[in-house]
């Protein structure tokens, strides 16, 4: 089954399990990923999971945005999968592919549904979103985090709204996502700021670092952790059309940097992360106090 808003084609699909084993180098930390969506409908020019959309024969570049798959049996599947004698209640990570909380949501529930499977199977969880609709299911993530464990993280590349327009055209706003975190905190989530991805040349300046964590520390967040932008092939044709149109001046030192690699340069990376530390060394006075892990969290529940 399938139906269309003004842009996007939504087609609903069943899948056999809804997790998925991570068994990546590059995500060392993730041990099982949820998606309930694929596609999303923000359409970030710098998306990375833009490559998902390729195995389906389908144009990373136009489709992602406009075909978007919806998982419809995601919750009854979690929790067959979560029932199984060998699921040993390890920690799952929702939305490494796309946004949980894109506007798909609003009318399938799946993300919420999860996130209540999870609590009654006592499993704990983290999510990453830039939607302010995350502040809907901010009751059962706050009695999840005291169940299981759950945190929160809210992706933010800027706080300047034009650039932000530019780059994550479909997404709420910065301010509108600083707010969500605010809430969130206020209502027992635990939440942190994801500065990613940092892109060369244009949102890593110090200033501009240094409004965002400073922002992030002003409504209650920590910030998690920084990801300098690495380059996908599928999103390469996104990519370099939002710079010939907003920074013609950086094109070639893309083409030129990411035709050899994935991520840039080490030398880049370290000034970046020393950039970075220099700000929160200074901003440190600003941080707000560590919001405290759950009793449970990352540990297992006999459900007794
Ligand atoms: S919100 Fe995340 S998944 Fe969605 S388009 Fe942006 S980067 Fe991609």
């Amino acid at each position: 089954m399938s139906h269309d808003d003004d842009r996007t084609r939504y087609i609903e699909i069943t899948v056999q399990s809804a997790l998925t084993r991570v068994d990546s180098a590059r995500m060392p930390g993730l041990k099982w990923s949820l998606n309930p969506y694929r596609g999303c409908k923000h359409n970030c020019v710098y998306c990375y999971a833009r490559y998902t959309h390729e195995f389906l024969e389908l144009d990373p570049t136009k489709d992602f945005a406009q075909t978007v798959y919806v998982k419809r049996n995601l919750p009854q599947a979690l929790r067959a999968d979560l029932r199984k004698s060998s699921w040993q209640r390890e920690h799952v990570s929702i939305g490494t592919a796309t946004d949980p909380y894109q506007p798909a949501e609003g009318r399938y529930q799946l993300t919420r549904n999860a996130l209540l499977v999870l609590r009654e199977q006592l499993t704990p969880a983290g999510l990453v979103t830039k939607n302010t609709m995350a502040l809907r299911d901010a009751d059962i993530m706050a009695s999840l985090s005291r169940a299981a464990g759950f945190h929160l993280i809210m992706s933010i590349s800027t706080i300047d709204p034009v650039l932000a327009r530019q780059l994550e055209p479909d997404a709420p706003t910065p301010q509108q996502r600083l707010r969500t975190v605010q809430q969130l905190v206020e209502a027992g989530v635990r939440v942190s700021v994801a500065l990613a991805p940092v892109l060369p040349g244009i949102t890593d300046g110090e200033s501009q670092l240094a409004e965002l964590i400073e922002a992030a520390y002003d409504h209650g967040a920590e910030v998690a952790f920084h990801q300098p932008f690495r380059m996908y092939s599928a999103t390469r044709a996104s990519l370099f059309a939002y710079l010939k149109t907003h920074h013609p001046h950086l094109l070639e030192p893309y083409q030129r940097v990411y035709s050899v690699r994935q991520d840039p340069p080490r030398e880049y990376r370290w000034k970046l992360s020393d950039r970075i530390e220099r700000v929160r060394r200074r901003l440190a006075p600003r941080q707000p106090a560590s919001q405290p892990m759950t009793p449970n969290e990352g540990q297992l529940q006999l459900g007794l």
